[in-house]
């Protein structure tokens, strides 16, 4: 590969043949493994991922210096489209690239970003999104954990919850409480912390489908350079907004789409051979989630138009966050019911059907990124301009 500008057509022809020369053996045998909340074969899954990084395909978009390899925005959508519709396994490597490195590109210093771009890029260091709390989780203003500035040094205590790839992360992006006089959104900052240090300890937690993708985090007295902030001290709120945006918007749209329409797929499939496409009632399902299935599409291309014109998905991501999660999970439910008696679950050891997989892991989809009571308030109040309600 060369740091030649590339035509679309170029970019899209090398990539598909790198695809069918790489997506062979193990990785084939692993074509769309994986999600956001789901570590199914981790190893794999990252071996494919270093495959990646090495030929520079991996955040292709960003500068050369920071482990890119200076494409365009629309190139690097190329890049989601071909991977995601060969199937390539899924990234474990979300965190870093899709949430924190845009996060870091948009309000790092020089410093930061030469410091850990490159890393993510490479597929070198994992980081874990340290936001939610115990008590403060729709309610992100109210968290508890504080840092303190010790000389060069800030010292942090507290407990964050549900980060996702928690236990491979080499470092997390913590929100902590740096000033107490000011009001609740004012008083923040977003902290850069390395796990490896005796203060940090990191805790799995076992999901609904069995996987430990999950880790709360508990802080005591641990420590990080005072130059480790995003952002202003004190002013780590609008920083986490381009951080959310990113995740309900722009981070998990194509490779999710992809997905879904290989899941609709092997849905009819399966409704097929088991005769229920007799069945009206199946079968005006089947219609309906196809029917959703193109809608999301559509207005997932509308967005992304957006994100290529250089604007942000800004609150209107959040109409695109309700409408797939709830699609997923609808599907999830019709999965189980056309899967039948094979949909119960058996105790320890059991290796669960992909389609009880997906029916599980979306329960949590409904939650993460924002639940849907938030999304909907964030579509009333910033979308819409109606009234905030009576608290
Ligand atoms: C799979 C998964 C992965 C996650 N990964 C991460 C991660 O990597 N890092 C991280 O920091 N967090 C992560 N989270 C946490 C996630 O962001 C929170 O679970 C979510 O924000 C909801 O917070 P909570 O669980 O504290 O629920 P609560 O905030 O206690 O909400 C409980 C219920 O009350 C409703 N509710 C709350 N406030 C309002 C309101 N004002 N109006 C109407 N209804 C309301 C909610 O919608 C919800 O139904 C993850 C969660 C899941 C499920």
């Amino acid at each position: 590969m060369t740091n030649v500008p590339v035509t679309d057509d170029e970019f899209r022809e090398e990539l598909r043949d790198w695809i069918a020369d790489h997506l062979v053996g193990q990785f084939a045998d692993h074509r769309g493994v994986g999600g956001p909340a789901d570590d199914t074969a981790w190893e794999v899954r990252l071996e494919w991922e270093r495959l990646l990084a090495r030929d520079k395909w991996l955040n292709a978009s960003w500068p050369v210096e920071y482990g890119g390899r200076g494409a365009t925005p629309r190139q690097e959508l190329i890049f989601h489209i071909e991977h995601a519709a060969a199937g390539g396994p899924y990234w474990c490597g979300v965190q870093g690239r899709d949430l924190f490195g845009p996060t870091l590109l948009e309000f790092g210093t020089a410093e930061q970003k030469a410091r850990f771009l490159p890393e993510i890029t490479g597929v070198r260091e994992f980081w874990g999104q340290g936001f939610s709390e115990p008590e403060a989780g729709s309610d992100l203003a109210g968290l508890r954990t504080t840092a303190v500035l010790d000389g060069h040094e800030w010292v942090i205590n507290g407990q964050k919850i549900w980060m996702t790839f928690g236990a491979h992360a080499d470092w997390v992006y913590v929100l902590c409480r740096t000033n107490r006089e000011v009001s609740k959104h004012k008083g923040i900052s977003m902290l850069l912390v390395p796990v490896d240090q005796p203060g940090v300890d990191v805790r799995t937690i076992r999901n609904i489908a069995g996987g430990r993708e999950f880790a709360e985090v508990f802080f005591t007295d641990a420590r990080t350079s005072a130059e480790h902030v995003v952002g202003a001290v004190d002013g780590g709120w609008s920083v986490v907004m381009g951080t959310l945006g990113n995740e309900r918007a722009g981070a998990t749209v194509l490779p999710f789409q992809a997905a879904f329409e290989r899941e609709m797929r092997k849905l009819i499939e399966l409704a097929t051979e088991r005769g229920l496409t007799c069945d009206p009632v199946v079968r005006q399902k089947l219609a309906k989630a196809w029917g959703g299935l193109r809608i999301m599409q559509l207005s997932n291309d509308r967005m992304l138009q957006t994100v290529l014109h250089g604007g942000h998905p800004g609150p209107e991501s959040s109409v695109n966050k309700l409408y797939w999660a709830n699609w997923h999970r609808d599907v999830g439910e019709l999965m189980v019911d056309l899967l039948g008696a094979d949909a119960l679950v058996v105790g320890e050891g059991y290796h669960l059907h992909p389609m009880q997989h997906t029916f599980l892991n979306s329960r949590a989809e409904t939650i993460y990124g924002g639940a849907n009571e938030i999304q909907r308030n964030i579509v009333g109040e910033r979308v819409l301009g109606l009234p905030k309600e009576p608290s």
